[in-house]
């Protein structure tokens, strides 16, 4: 127990962070590109935002949420999603009454008490952006393009863009009873899930992933063929600016997506090659939510994706990696002095912005060469009591093979020159 994580958990050792730090700064360029903010809400907020906001029948509140009763005996909920949150702040801050749209991005853990396995956490992280204020369907367009361009610049290949439009209050109410008395001769046929769908949200049964619920639901009404007229307008402009930037894309009238407040656009990004586990981000449009939760009428469309999984389908492309930061200088010292004179040295250099290390382990003269390799610094220093007499350093440049005595005084500005 004391030495394992809990189940779905993992911890991000040094040696994977850097994949994630480099996923971190093109989240924070792309952002900044598009015109996006970063907010940053708590990870733990009222159960009830949840089951408001994400909706009651989905299977994530219904099954998969860490909830907890709180000294105060508050229901309180670990963030399943980040939607949510961000649509609570827009209007606990009342950023609605500033000029719209607000755009922002957020990044960070989440906690779903999901199935644990490849691809599916219990702690993952996604980043994710959400606009409000605007129902143009050209934020729909300029989400789903940033989120290409994201996965573009990761290098990720053979991505597919599904998208769909899943209508409004007003055309969906038409669309459920068709679907409703297209489905009811068959109910019993229908997974256990599916069954219980049928009278709460009978649209969730198009996409389930059961292949005899798939058979039944073939010929099925689908959202796409009953919009109204707003609707069916809104997704002809939002594929005409998806095509004026050469963004291609698959229309899928089986995606709904698993939210309770997608209204309009959905969409989701699929790696055809990292196994079950194909989806790689995924949102849309949500024009009734921040009502919902006591905020003034107001559209909004987002996406999340998740970040282990984007670093899943990386590795499979076997896409490469920048090279971590490496110690630039070591200090090999010998002798009490000679290291004490180091222990200056190495903050001298990091008070100049240098990455400098010195042996922290009382290893031999030998094995402290021997780790400054391993360490692969670009200069490795060496001090002993005979060049501190003197007043003299050896420095042997690691990539030349080449090594040099220099004064001492002056060493940290002879480095730092080095270091362009
Ligand atoms: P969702 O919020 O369910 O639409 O998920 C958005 C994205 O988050 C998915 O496309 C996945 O990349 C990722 N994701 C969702 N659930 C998990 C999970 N349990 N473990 C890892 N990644 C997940």
């Amino acid at each position: 127990m004391l030495t394992a994580g809990p189940k779905g958990t993992n911890d991000i050792m040094p040696g994977e962070i850097e994949k994630w730090h480099y996923i971190e700064e093109t989240v924070r360029d792309i952002c900044r590109e598009y015109g996006y903010r970063e907010i940053r809400t708590p990870v733990f907020e009222h159960t009830e935002l949840f089951q408001r906001g994400v909706g009651d029948t989905t299977d994530v509140v219904e099954k998969e949420m860490y909830t907890f009763r709180d000294k105060g005996k508050r229901s309180i909920s670990l963030r399943p999603e980040g939607t949510a949150s961000v649509v609570r702040a827009f209007v606990e801050h009342k950023t609605y009454a500033q000029p719209q749209p607000t755009k922002v991005w957020y990044m960070g853990p989440m906690f779903r008490y999901a199935n644990v396995q490849a691809g599916r956490y219990r702690q993952f992280h996604q980043f994710g952006v959400e606009a409000l204020g605007s129902k143009d369907p050209a934020v729909d367009a300029e989400v789903i393009t940033m989120a290409m361009d994201f996965y573009g610049r990761l290098g990720l290949r053979d991505l597919e863009l599904h998208i769909n439009s899943v209508g409004c209050s007003l055309c969906r109410p038409g669309h459920r009873e068709k679907l409703f008395e297209y489905l009811k001769p068959n109910a019993k046929q229908l997974c256990n899930l599916c069954q219980s769908r049928l009278e709460r949200n009978p649209m969730r049964i198009l996409d389930c992933k059961e292949e005899n619920c798939r058979e039944i639901s073939e010929g099925a009404p689908m959202t796409a063929d009953c919009l109204c007229d707003d609707c069916a307008g809104h997704f002809e402009k939002v594929k005409k600016y998806l095509d004026e930037v050469g963004v291609s894309y698959v229309i899928n009238t089986r995606l709904v997506r698993g939210l309770d407040y997608y209204t309009n656009t959905a969409f989701e990004i699929m790696a055809s090659d990292i196994g079950a586990q194909s989806s790689i981000g995924g949102g849309g449009r949500y024009d009734g939510l921040i009502e919902e939760i006591g905020g003034p009428p107001t559209p909004g469309i987002g996406y999340a994706l998740g970040i282990e999984r984007i670093i899943a389908a990386m590795e499979r492309q076997g896409l490469e990696w920048p090279a971590g930061r490496k110690i630039y200088i070591f200090i090999a010292a010998l002798g009490d002095e000679a290291r004490e004179a180091a222990f200056k040295l190495v903050r001298d250099f990091r008070r100049e912005g240098l990455t400098a290390e010195m042996d922290l382990m009382g290893r031999s003269l030998k094995a402290q060469m021997k780790f400054a390799n391993r360490l692969d610094s670009a200069y490795t220093l060496i001090l002993g009591e005979e060049e501190l007499g003197k007043g003299i350093i050896t420095v042997r440049d690691m990539a030349a093979g080449e090594q040099q005595e220099l004064p001492l005084t002056g060493i940290v500005d002879y480095l730092k020159n080095k270091n362009t």
